[in-house]
């Protein structure tokens, strides 16, 4: 990503991230310039799309350049190495040998050159179609911090200014309609402006939004959320970093112990303890089998990130290996059950159960994190689909229908420590009555065995189309879906951790997004770590508009 996360200021989710916002930076000046320049001189219309069309000229040329410059070197470090290694078995044969790869690379150098331009193409599309959103990102910087009000809303080419939303559609402040597949991040599972949300919300602000005071619709809520996730006992929260940093408080509250252990390229929000390793620099990564406790934020103590081991992804060894190393030490693992801020990666059969086994052998506990899972996979989750029951859940995004909440389950023992006294679990707003509110019509209304249903339908019509797009065009990717929520993986083989998905091209979905974007649908900006989210109010329109964008983006880039 860049920053799921990104920023003009410093964020951390990553190196790419922190490029693409320094570019982005540049980039949103441009358009604004170019639209300050519209008001004070609106007569010079061909001047300035000449000197678009020059810009964008001058891009690909530089691009090609660049290309070609690393082409040339690639062919020298082989000729180079050939020549090291000289064992021929004919002249004939190497030369043979050497033509073919200088083709191959000539093919991919161009290759490159081609997805440069269509990117440079698509972006002057994009800053075209949105002037208004320039002219705000501009006037916006005067005070708020970068122009806007959370980092990772800066996306290039350029930050989206939305007017509305309703139902599966969003419409930008240029009056652009957009079907709906950003999800707000992965909150908006009912869509916008759904009826039961809007006349729970609109009932309870007629009888007050905040008293600091339990109200009868947290039991309803907690009793609903025990049926779906299997665990009795429920506490609320604001956001889903309140819920990780809850669920970790506890963990070491209850063992008496300070290390947790974190999987590499999870993201658990934002407090300091699981800002480690999040999109981690191949430089700072350390190596494979032993990953680093590498800081994914600045502004936090080395002493904090310390504490904080990282395992592998479905790699039960490297868990065993930390809780060996460390015996009597770690309070507990987070994790998410399935992967959701580096694509999709799926547990391996039998990983999450191992998990459990081996942390509970040594005293440890284990929380999944289902932010981003928790309603959207399933009604129960990651948790009831992968039929492993943690000590602890963590559940906020899509919970309240658009609402902020969070909320915090755990099992008997894990919840009478709370219920004691043992940790105190605290918050002015949590559980608030509007939160509640929307929580429980969200529960109840709207995420409805039927909702499922429809939702596995379209999931289904989403990955079936596109990957018979990708099949046509002979495009080098595959869909992977759970649930609500999918992407396209812009790799031949699945991926199954972090330093998989570090290989992974993102130039192509930062392509797709921009193809998607100007064919009006909104998927999450940065590229090759979101996903979409089918909510409870698309139709199958929405979906062949999805798979009609995809198509025209594969032609484009297959040349087809
Ligand atoms: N956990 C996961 C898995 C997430 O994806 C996120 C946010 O993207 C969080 C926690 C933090 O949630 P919030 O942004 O509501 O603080």
């Amino acid at each position: 990503m860049v920053t799921d996360h990104h920023s003009a200021e410093p964020t951390d989710r990553s190196t790419e991230q922190t490029d693409r916002s320094t570019e982005q930076a540049d980039r949103s000046t441009e358009p604004t310039d170019r639209s300050t320049e519209q008001a004070d001189r609106s007569a010079e219309p061909t001047d300035r799309s000449t000197e678009q069309a020059d810009r964008s000229t001058e891009q690909t040329d530089r691009s090609t350049e660049q290309t070609d410059r690393s082409t040339e070197q690639a062919d020298r470090s082989t000729e180079q190495a050939s020549h090291d290694n000289a064992e021929p078995t004919t002249k004939h044969g190497t030369t043979q040998h050497r033509t073919k790869h200088r083709a191959e690379r000539l093919g991919r150098a161009s290759a490159d050159a081609a997805l440069a331009e269509i990117i440079a193409a698509q972006e002057e599309i994009f800053v075209r179609r949105q002037p208004n959103s320039a002219h705000l990102a501009q006037a916006a910087r005067q005070h708020l911090a970068g122009g806007v009000t959370s980092s990772w809303q800066i996306t290039a080419p350029q930050p989206v200014w939305l007017s509305h939303g309703h139902g599966s559609k969003v419409y930008d402040v240029d009056g652009n309609e957009y079907v709906d597949l950003h999800g707000g991040y992965g909150a908006a599972l009912a869509g916008h402006a759904h009826p039961a949300i809007q006349q729970a919300i609109a009932t309870q602000v007629t009888r007050g939004t905040h008293f600091a005071q339990p109200t009868p619709n947290a039991v309803a809520v907690a009793r609903e959320l025990a049926r779906r996730f299997g665990l009795p006992r429920w506490r609320f929260a604001n956001s889903g970093t309140e819920a990780t940093m809850d669920a970790v408080h506890l963990m070491r509250s209850i063992t008496g112990r300070d290390l947790i252990i974190k999987i590499e390229g999870c993201y658990h929000g934002h407090h300091d303890s699981v800002q480690v390793s999040v999109m981690p620099d191949p430089a700072d990564a350390g190596p494979q089998h032993k990953p680093n406790s590498a800081p994914s934020s600045t502004g936090i103590p080395k002493a904090i990130t310390d504490l904080t081991l990282i395992a592998t992804f479905n790699d039960l060894d490297s868990v065993a290996r930390l809780l060996s190393e460390h015996q009597d030490q770690v309070a507990g693992m987070i994790i998410e059950p399935i992967m959701m801020n580096a694509g999709i990666i799926k547990p391996q059969p039998g990983y999450l159960d191992g998990l459990k086994t081996l942390l509970h052998e040594h005293g440890a506990l284990l929380t999944f994190d289902e932010v981003k899972t928790g309603l959207t996979v399933g009604p129960g989750g990651a948790t009831r689909q992968q039929d492993v029951q943690p000590d602890l859940i963590t559940l906020a995004k899509s919970l309240g229908g658009g609402v902020s909440v969070a909320a915090i389950g755990g099992t008997e023992s894990v919840m009478n420590h709370v219920a004691s006294g043992g940790y105190e679990m605290v918050g002015t707003f949590n559980g608030n009555p509007l939160a509640m509110a929307a929580t429980r019509a969200m529960l109840c209304e709207v995420a409805t065995p039927e909702a499922y249903e429809k939702i596995e339908k379209l999931r289904l019509r989403a990955a079936e189309g596109i990957e018979q797009a990708i099949a046509a065009s002979d495009l080098t990717a595959h869909v992977v879906t759970a649930g609500a929520k999918g992407c396209v993986v812009f790799a031949k083989d699945p991926v199954t951790s972090y330093r998989g998905f570090l290989g992974v091209d993102d130039r192509y979905s930062h392509a797709h997004w921009l193809f998607q974007h100007n064919g009006g649908v909104f998927l999450p900006p940065w590229g090759k770590i979101e996903q979409w989210l089918i909510s409870v109010q698309h139709d199958e329109a929405d979906i062949d508009r999805l798979i009609d964008n995809f198509q025209a983006f594969a032609r484009a880039v297959t040349g087809g």
